[in-house]
């Protein structure tokens, strides 16, 4: 998923470790790109760490079509140009993995990554979210050999193919429209009698002939030794078992926080940071952005929107600073 554009402009990166940044921003979905391009654009000094390719889940969408002014947009070209205008504002990134954040008695923050220890006076938390997983036995070991959580990332290698899908919201609605354009059938199953997704993707599905939904179907096993060799379900009405012999399952079924590293910094409801209107958390100069943080809409735009609020507060908060 790492970009050109992005490989070329990663041997430009000119970060230091010796030097006190205004802020450090953890992520680099279009939370954290949003949050560095106000940040410079106030005039600041930014590091941007991400630990594995800039654009984050977006980069993993394979048509946008709810950023108002672009009528569609792979997700991944987005990401592009996001990092091509910070990169332009001359933004300082490295591609680390952040492992823990510490206030020091000063104030500032310092944070430390699987390489290298920064110095920040503010931080922007913007990790985001992970795809939650089903917890079964073997789910691990079967990522790989049949089991995808992504399909933008494996739906190719099942071209003229029969494939399963589990989830009803909109990634799974999104996985299962764009599997239906080069698979040879799309087996969507769902545990509830409906969809929780966007009306207009819903509809699409619906009209789109070879995706067949199954709905009440609850996963209860991967069958198989060494790799995935079937799905076994429980219908939740009938309370009947079903085993689907395959060797593929696009498991896309929500999101999860990882926040962790956070819970001596900051305050957390179910795993997401709580911030004020300010996306300030409860701990003055740390500010958190986009899917990472308790909110009840989670996209692209309300990202972009978190990351403008926090970047004019934090430049306010480093204003008052001596
Ligand atoms: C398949 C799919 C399709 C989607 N389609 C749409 C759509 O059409 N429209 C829409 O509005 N939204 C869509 N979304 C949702 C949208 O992508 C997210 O709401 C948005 O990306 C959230 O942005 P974010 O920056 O908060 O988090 P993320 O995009 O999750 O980015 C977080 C980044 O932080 C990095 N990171 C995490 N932990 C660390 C760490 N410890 N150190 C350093 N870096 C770290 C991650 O690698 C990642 O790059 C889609 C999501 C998916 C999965």
């Amino acid at each position: 998923m790492f970009t050109k554009t992005q490989a070329t402009l990663k041997d430009s990166s000119n970060v230091q470790t010796n030097k006190v940044y205004d802020t450090v921003i953890i992520g680099g979905g279009p939370a954290g790109m949003g949050a560095a391009l106000n940040l410079l654009r106030a005039g600041r000094s930014v590091l941007l760490l991400e630990k594995e390719a800039f654009g984050g889940q977006m980069a993993t969408s394979p048509r946008v079509e709810n950023i108002p002014g672009t009528i569609s947009i792979s997700g991944l070209e987005f990401a592009d140009l996001m990092f091509e205008q910070i990169s332009s504002l001359g933004v300082e990134f490295e591609l680390e993995e952040v492992e823990e954040v510490k206030k020091n008695d000063d104030n500032s923050f310092s944070i430390k990554t699987n390489y290298n220890e920064y110095v920040a006076k503010t931080i922007v938390i913007s990790n985001g979210v992970t795809h939650r997983k089903m917890n079964l036995p073997k789910e691990e070991e079967f990522v790989g050999k049949g089991i995808s959580f992504c399909a933008v990332c494996d739906g190719a290698f099942y071209k003229g193919k029969e494939v399963n899908l589990i989830g009803d919201a909109n990634t799974a609605l999104q996985y299962a429209l764009l599997l239906s354009k080069y698979c040879l059938r799309v087996n969507m199953f769902t545990l509830f009698d409906k969809f929780f997704g966007d009306k207009v993707l819903v509809d699409r599905l619906l009209e789109t002939e070879n995706i067949f939904i199954r709905h009440n179907m609850n996963l209860v096993e991967y069958l198989g030794e060494d790799k995935l060799e079937g799905l076994k379900f429980q219908n939740t009405e009938t309370k009947e078992f079903i085993e689907i012999p395959t060797d593929n399952v696009f498991i896309a079924i929500g999101q999860v926080p990882h926040n962790d590293m956070f819970k001596d910094l900051v305050n957390l409801e179910k795993g997401f940071i709580v911030t004020d209107e300010h996306m300030e958390t409860s701990c003055p100069g740390v500010f958190a952005v986009g899917d990472t943080r308790k909110k009840d809409v989670r996209q692209i735009v309300t990202a972009l929107g978190d990351a403008s609020i926090a970047s004019f507060y934090c430049d306010k908060y480093l204003s008052l600073l001596k």
